[in-house]
């Protein structure tokens, strides 16, 4: 379906609970209201329609239409423009004409900003004049008890409606906004922190270890000739290749350790706690793994990693400069002979390359 089509079936959906309560409670104060005129009868039948028909008719128009966002304003125009025929109706009958007035103005303030609110007034103004002028009904300036009676439902249960519709969509809000913050850290194909999110992770932890004296280390990850594996396989299984290192990732690092991609076939890792000689085990044994891994599909497949890892020392001045290590370490690596866990040596190669 058409996403414009299933936000505006959506917004449909939404108005329909109000509209349905509040025509319907509605019914009784404008029928207080009117009574003491003795108005014909098809003015009683337009007005059970009105409250106990129309809510469903609209719900279908705009069910049924191409445009339901478009039909769903239509309709609350139309409803604003009923509201001011039923106050007309009324001789402006004071506490029904504001009652429905208000709840009208606040379901259009709360479904479409001050636009609808304003147009919404202006439709009121309208269905007021056309309601007395066809009508002409007595004035009726006092209240009876009857009509506060009958007002009173309305008060109570609109507002009530229009809160639970605010609620649910401020509910539906805050799970997009988690998804979307979700989706904007997280790399698409492994599912591990995405770059940038990670390198904010990195600038955190650096500054855990200058500030709270933490030992914390970093570890480059580099896939062997990935470019012949996608060449020699094809890039789907390359990007299996992609996922599967991610998820043995994941599985072979403490619950502490954070693992992102750092982009194309390079993984990379923040080893809170962790000593170089740590780092280099826990990711020896990774390397191994993933080495000794054979995929019965694909027997020839070979996978191995060149490692490059850094500890965190007081020399470091900024976080770039501590990757920066890590990177001369995964450099080393590749040029003696790649499938190995290199460590950094400090102070040595760093001129400072934030990349
Ligand atoms: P080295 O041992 O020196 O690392 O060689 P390499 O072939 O792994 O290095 P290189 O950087 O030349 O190649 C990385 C390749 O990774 C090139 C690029 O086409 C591929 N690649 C990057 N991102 C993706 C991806 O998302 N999916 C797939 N299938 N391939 C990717
Ligand atoms: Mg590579």
């Amino acid at each position: 379906m058409n996403n414009s089509i299933h936000k505006g079936l959506s917004y449909a959906r939404r108005m329909y609970l109000p509209r349905t309560v509040g025509l319907g409670i509605g019914f009784f104060s404008v029928a207080a209201a009117v009574y003491p005129s003795h108005p014909p009868a098809w003015v009683w039948a337009l007005m059970l329609f009105h409250g106990y028909g129309w809510p469903h008719v609209a719900y279908q128009l705009a069910r049924f239409s191409s445009q339901p966002y478009q039909a769903e304003r239509r309709t609350l125009i139309y409803d604003s423009l009923a509201g001011g025929f039923w106050a007309g109706a009324m001789g402006f009958n004071p506490l029904p004409t504001v009652t429905a007035l208000s709840m009208m103005a606040m379901n259009n303030i709360a479904a479409g900003g001050p636009r609808l609110f304003v147009l919404g007034c202006i439709a009121q103004l309208a269905g007021s004049a056309v309601g007395y002028w066809i009508l002409t009904p007595v004035l009726f300036p006092d209240v009876t008890q009857i009509q506060i009676y009958a007002c009173l439902p309305m008060l109570v249960i609109y507002p009530l409606a229009i809160g639970l519709v605010c609620y649910r969509v401020a509910v539906q809000l805050s799970r997009s906004k988690k998804a979307l913050e979700k989706l904007s850290t997280t790399d698409s194909l492994t599912g591990l922190m995405n770059h940038g999110a990670w390198k904010d992770l990195l600038t955190v932890e650096f500054n855990n270890c200058q500030t709270l004296n933490r030992q914390n280390s970093v570890a480059l990850i580099d896939i062997d000739h990935f470019k012949s594996i996608n060449d020699t396989y094809g890039h789907i299984i390359g990007d299996n290749v992609l996922k599967q290192l991610g998820g043995a990732l994941t599985a072979s690092l403490r619950e502490t350790d954070l693992a992102g991609r750092y982009g194309g076939d390079e993984f990379c890792v923040i080893l809170p706690d962790t000593t170089l000689a740590q780092a280099g085990e826990i990711l020896e044994r990774l390397r191994r793994t993933v080495h000794e891994h054979t995929h019965s599909a694909l027997p020839n497949l070979k996978l191995s990693l060149s490692i490059g890892i850094a500890a965190y020392g007081p020399h470091l001045t900024d976080a770039g400069m501590w990757l920066h290590e890590a990177d001369m370490a995964l450099y080393d690596a590749k040029s003696t002979g790649r499938n190995r866990v290199t460590s950094a040596q400090p102070g040595v190669k760093t001129a400072l390359m934030v990349r």
